[in-house]
């Protein structure tokens, strides 16, 4: 899938982002983007990606590709 991308050294889905943003299982979860930030911890290439945790929240979550650092918006 086009969709996957490379977090801390393992190939993600969407959904698997959105889950280790979350910390649990989400609903749903849109394509991955590129967020235009660097991560705060280590300076890193900083994903995002929009998902639903529960069929009324929609959520922006926000991943660092090299380290563990991530980040929700409501
Ligand atoms: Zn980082």
């Amino acid at each position: 899938m086009a969709d996957n991308r490379v977090v801390e050294g393992r190939m993600v889905t969407p959904k698997k982002l959105a889950e280790l943003i979350e910390g649990e299982s989400v609903m749903d979860a849109e394509p991955i983007e590129d967020a235009d930030r660097t991560c705060p911890e280590c300076d890193g290439s900083v994903l995002a990606v929009g998902y639903m945790p529960s069929v009324t929240a929609f959520v922006t979550g926000y991943k660092c590709q090299d380290c563990s650092w991530s980040e929700r918006e409501d």
